[in-house]
């Protein structure tokens, strides 16, 4: 008999959609395996407001094709943020903002120049109980790209400090010291832990070849820390909660020159995590990190419909539209069978 597990229908905390073609190409495959799935609002031309962010769900529900499916929508946090902005996105449904230091990935270039002066915003952010959800990088060109996570830290805990009961998400942790770091803060902190970063090393990325579909930001570190974030998934504490951060882009923008960073993950996303937790012979914690504790942060229901694995072996595709995915021509074990 072939192994099976069903768990409850798993939310994504971080994607990005893009727009246009990409947009029609990718929203099908997140909403095949995922209920719920928090739009990333670095789109060429921002989602800046409640306005833009009602008109981006729109184009996503229908890119989805799937009426079981639901954009939770952000906007981005930038220096011309307002207060009012704020309130106006709450009202509109928004569930976050995002914040970028100005720079620091793909579309970032407009973004957050000095955390301390958009104090103001975040006070709101917190009366209002709206998430701030953050690109935990600083972008002094001057830092290493293996420590722009590290000394971010900082700011985080000035915003923990100032702000004690505004909800903070330290996205795509890839650090052991990031991740200490949110495992001693208050409830009020989480952090959300990529595929890949659960995967890939340093070396995946630039070790006997340049591997630019495993580029991404922040960049994959040592075995050490992938180790650390390995067992904070592991243990389950509900402050580690999935979001993928899958980033299409076309191969020819990955493989060229000047190769952007971000790795499209959305379609094998679900069966390597069940990998992962088999391998780790921990299977009952996948249903908290996908299902559960990314909707109890968010203060979400949780779902109520099922999806369902089993232990059969298939090779991921080479591409999907022309956007090569993660793993891309490699063997996973598990494989949804009922989405
Ligand atoms: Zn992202």
């Amino acid at each position: 008999m072939e192994e099976t597990i069903t768990i409850r229908r798993p939310d994504d905390f971080h994607v990005h959609f893009r727009e246009g073609g990409i947009l029609s190409a990718v929203a099908p495959l997140t909403a095949d395996h995922f209920n719920r799935a928090l739009a990333m609002p670095n789109t060429t031309d921002p989602i800046r407001t409640g306005e833009d962010a009602v008109q981006y769900r729109d184009q996503i529900r229908k890119a989805a094709r799937n009426e079981l499916f639901e954009p939770l929508m952000t906007i981005k946090i930038t220096d011309g943020t307002t207060p009012a902005v704020i309130v106006k996105a709450k009202e509109c449904g928004v569930i976050a903002g995002k914040a970028y230091p100005v720079g620091v990935t793909t579309n970032a270039q407009e973004g957050v120049s000095d955390f301390k002066k958009l104090a103001p915003i975040f006070s709101m952010m917190q009366d209002v109980g709206m998430v701030l959800s953050l690109h935990g990088e600083i972008s002094n060109r001057f830092v290493s790209v293996f420590k722009k996570e590290v000394k971010f830290l900082p700011t985080l805990k000035w915003l923990v400090d100032t702000f004690p009961t505004l909800k903070i998400v330290f996205e795509h942790v890839s650090t052991k010291e990031a991740v200490y770091e949110v495992s001693m803060m208050p409830d009020t902190v989480a952090a959300t832990v990529t595929v890949h970063h659960l995967f890939l090393t340093t070396d995946d990325v630039l070790g006997s070849y340049i591997l630019p579909h495993n580029f991404c930001k922040p960049i994959p570190k040592t075995a050490e820390d992938r180790e650390v974030i390995r067992d904070a998934v592991i243990q389950g504490s509900g402050k580690f909660f999935f979001g993928s951060d899958s980033a299409p882009h076309v191969k020819m923008r990955k493989e060229c020159g000047s190769g952007a960073a971000g790795i499209f993950s959305a379609p094998v996303v679900l069966a390597s995590l069940a990998q992962f937790f088999d391998e780790h012979n921990h299977m009952e914690r996948f249903e908290d990190f996908v299902s559960r504790f990314g909707a109890e942060f968010y203060g979400l229901p949780l779902n109520t419909e099922t999806v369902a694995l089993s232990k059969s072996k298939w090779v991921i595709p080479e591409e999907y539209d022309s956007i090569v995915p993660f793993m891309a021509n490699e063997k996973l074990l598990w494989k949804v069978v009922k989405q």
